[in-house]
């Protein structure tokens, strides 16, 4: 039974917990290297990838921090539509770049139109996207967007943060011709936190060896050069390499196209209800998140109180709005393993509260 509606760290089914409860092995051994291999090209699928996929034991955040140190040696584009966007382009210039805001309200999907015309003020070398704002429950069209990027500037870089898409909704790397895409373990993985995956392409390859002071440990070239021998430059988390491993199986059984459409379902279904129940979700209509629906707090409820509510009666929480939208708007996560019937379950538990 699922209990935590926020967008990570998520449930973890009791079967991958006690996967991580193996005896550890040496990383610079046989026995690991065959279990990071496999992890690592089991990964791959989720990717839609023939490029390699790096797996790194730091979350999300710190492969951002790795895509603008090895990526641009100065000129990014970041595109800016929430608190994790935003927190791109912070990355970015205390790693000494010299990146251009371009500043989407809140809300809205970047649209490809206007990223075109941002891409011919000035040539970049690097353009950074986040598939799906957290913070406001919006995606962005991403395939779209990269085929702005590769027809204005083919050159450019495209570095995409799906830490709370990829592997609940579709994202095809190699089609779409993203170059540096990365995630964490702890949101539609459905893993503990601490890990992150990132696909990364050969041509990002060859730019990063024209990039100054890529670092030591978030230089790709070293990541990669481990890679090939199946391990890590540093002490990799080992047990959470067990738990990707044996998680990525469970995806696989389920299917990865009908884990989509269980997302997708369930962020329908709430917008759904909250439509019904006087609530308007908060993203743009054609720009919704299928991982975390987020909705306007149109009728004023006391989202603390309704927590409080919620954890006591049906051990559930939800998500507050983020940062300054918090008492303004709620989020449901609508990823990992979290059914349908949990979902109901939830709005049903909601609704008691707005009657009572
Ligand atoms: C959660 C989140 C992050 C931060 O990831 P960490 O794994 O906590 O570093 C970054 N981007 C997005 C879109 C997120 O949802």
């Amino acid at each position: 039974m699922s209990h935590m509606f926020v967008p990570g760290p998520v449930d973890v089914a009791p079967e991958v917990l006690q996967a991580m409860a193996q005896p550890l092995v040496p990383h610079r051994s046989k026995e690991y290297e065959a279990i990071h291999r496999r992890a690592a090209e089991k990964s791959q699928k989720l990717f839609f990838t023939d490029f390699r996929v790096l797996i790194g034991t730091h979350t999300g955040s710190g492969m951002q921090e790795a895509g603008v140190r090895n990526l641009a040696q100065k000129d990014i584009l970041s595109c800016v539509n929430g608190a994790f966007s935003q927190r791109w382009y912070d990355v970015a210039v205390t790693n000494g770049k010299n990146p251009v805001r371009f500043d989407v309200e809140w809300g809205k999907a970047v649209s490809p139109d206007a990223l075109s015309d941002q891409l011919k003020k000035k040539h970049f070398e690097a353009v950074t996207i986040v598939h799906n704002e957290t913070s406001t429950g919006v995606e962005s069209p991403l395939k779209e967007l990269c085929r702005v990027v590769k027809e204005v500037s083919p050159d450019t870089m495209i570095l995409v943060d799906a830490v709370s898409s990829l592997g609940g909704a579709k994202i095809e790397m190699d089609a779409w011709g993203v170059d540096f895409l990365l995630t964490s373990s702890q949101k539609c993985l459905a893993l503990p936190p601490g890990l992150s995956l990132v696909g990364v392409t050969d041509r990002a390859l060859e730019k990063a060896k024209t990039v100054q002071n890529r670092g030591w440990y978030f230089d790709l070239l070293r990541m990669e050069k481990h890679r090939i021998k199946n391990s890590t430059a540093m002490t990799p988390a080992v047990s959470l390499v067990y738990a990707l491993d044996f998680q990525l199986d469970r995806m696989f059984a389920e299917g990865i196209e009908n884990r989509f459409l269980r997302h997708s379902s369930m962020s329908q279904r709430v917008y759904n209800w909250a439509l019904e129940n006087g609530m308007t979700p908060f993203a743009e209509e054609g720009a919704r998140s299928k991982t975390v629906a987020t909705i306007n707090n149109d009728r004023g409820l006391d989202i603390p109180l309704l927590n409080a509510f919620l954890m006591k009666k049906y051990q559930m929480r939800i998500a507050n709005g983020y940062g300054d939208l918090k008492g303004q708007t709620f989020r449901i996560a609508t990823m990992g393993e979290t059914s349908m019937e949990n979902i109901d379950a939830l709005l049903h538990a909601i609704e008691e509260f707005m009657h009572q």
